[in-house]
C-alpha cells in the first residue's frame, strides 16, 4: 500500500477531510472540485488502483461502494431528483487518483 497514495492517506484519516460516512470497508467525503452542487467520492479503505486492477476478492468492496452510494444518495436528497456513479478508468478515461473510487454526482436544479 503506497504511503505517498492521496487516497489511502485521506482512507487511513491521515489528512484533515471530514467523512460522510466510514466503515472498515470504504469512507465517502466530498470531492474538493465539485463538478455539480453533490459531488461525493466513495473510496475503499483498501488501496486498489482501479477499475482494471480488481480481483476475484473484490467482489464485496465493489457492491458495497454502490450499495453505500445509494444510501449516500437518499441521505443528501439527491435519491429522486436523480444522480450519476462514475468511475474514471485509466488517463484516457479521465482517471486522475490511482486508487479506486467511485463518484456521485448530482443535485442539478430542475
Ligand atoms: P478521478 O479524475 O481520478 O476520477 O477523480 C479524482 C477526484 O479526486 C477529482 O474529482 C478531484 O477533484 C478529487 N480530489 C483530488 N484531490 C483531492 C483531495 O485532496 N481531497 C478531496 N476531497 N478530493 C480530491
Ligand atoms: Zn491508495
Amino acid at each position: 500500500m503506497p504511503n505517498d497514495c492521496l487516497f489511502c492517506n485521506i482512507s487511513k484519516g491521515q489528512t484533515p477531510t471530514e467523512f460522510l460516512f466510514e466503515n472498515d470497508t470504504l469512507v465517502v467525503f466530498k470531492d474538493i472540485n465539485p463538478h455539480a452542487p453533490v459531488h461525493l467520492l466513495i473510496v475503499p479503505k483498501k488501496h486498489i488502483r482501479g477499475i482494471n486492477d480488481l480481483t476475484d476478492d473484490d467482489h464485496s468492496i465493489l457492491s458495497e461502494m454502490i450499495m453505500v452510494a445509494r444510501d449516500m444518495a437518499a441521505e443528501v436528497g439527491v435519491s429522486q431528483s436523480g444522480y450519476k456513479l462514475l468511475f474514471n478508468v485509466e488517463k484516457g478515461g479521465g482517471q486522475v487518483i490511482f486508487h479506486l473510487h467511485l463518484h456521485l454526482i448530482g443535485g442539478w436544479k430542475k
